[in-house]
């Protein structure tokens, strides 16, 4: 066993002949949260999807809790992903939303009911079990889409942009029980956001990414204080 979660070696992936990941390697230890940070179109969801197994590099390797998962499915690499949409099923209650993962592996009910209980606690969500999404608030949503990553008690999670959709109070005080979990879960979570303050407060190490390439990784601190170039700088937001 290596200390390291997540390891991409020279990921590359192209769509339709256009080189969008142009030769990415890192490294996330277990435990850590780390952010990728950079403009739109620089590739952060692509390279989330990549470790999410939703899409398949064009060449590269990437290992999951030292297994090569590179051609493995989704469902095989002990990923959970929280997307910005939510992407909850309005059809369904809280708390069969964050059990269906559950129900899908044929747990028994009552280890699910458990469960769902204990995670529902965790994310202050025990008194809207019984609501649909649409009676939920934004924040109260996207705490739900994070306790279906939860249950599944994944080795890594994965986060696209997930507090995109909520007003600015609100992202904050997310950002804040993000943390929280975090720490409280032992979890080792990717996390990307077009957003410097997220990153800067969120992340134990950061990766910033340019035009599907690494431009420079170190802590929040390492960046501000020596950024690699000026698009590091300008995009950090300390002078130079
Ligand atoms: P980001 O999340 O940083 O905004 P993306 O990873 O979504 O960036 O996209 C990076 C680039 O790859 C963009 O130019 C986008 O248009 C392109 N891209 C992403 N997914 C596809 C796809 N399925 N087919 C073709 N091009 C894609
Ligand atoms: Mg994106």
């Amino acid at each position: 066993m290596t200390s390291s979660s997540v390891r991409l070696s020279a990921v590359t992936k192209s769509f339709n002949g256009t080189d969008v990941i142009k030769g990415v390697s890192l490294d996330v230890k277990k435990g850590e949260l780390v952010v990728f940070v950079g403009p739109s179109g620089c590739g952060k969801s692509t390279l989330l999807r990549l470790i999410a197994g939703l899409e398949t590099p064009t060449s590269g390797e990437i290992v999951i809790a030292d297994k090569d998962v590179t051609y493995a499915h989704p469902s095989k690499r002990g990923v959970a992903m929280v997307f910005q949409s939510y992407a909850l099923y309005p059809h369904m209650t809280v708390e069969d939303n964050i059990a269906f993962a559950l129900k899908i592996q044929g747990r028994p009910k009552a280890e699910i009911r458990a469960k769902v209980h204990e995670v529902a606690e965790i994310l202050q969500l025990d008194h809207l079990l019984q609501r649909r999404p649409k009676a939920l608030s934004g924040g109260q949503r996207q705490r739900v889409a994070i306790g279906r990553a939860i249950v599944r008690e994944p080795d890594v999670f994965l986060f696209d942009e997930p507090l995109s959709n909520l007003d600015a109070s609100l992202r904050g005080q997310m950002r804040v029980e993000i943390a929280r979990l975090h720490r409280k879960l032992g979890a080792t979570s990717v996390y990307v956001t077009h957003d410097q303050v997220e990153a800067m407060t969120l992340a134990d190490k950061i990766v910033v990414l340019r035009a599907g390439l690494v431009e420079q990784v170190g802590s929040p601190m390492t960046l501000y204080r020596h950024p690699a170039n000026l698009f590091v700088a300008g995009f950090i937001g300390s002078p130079r």
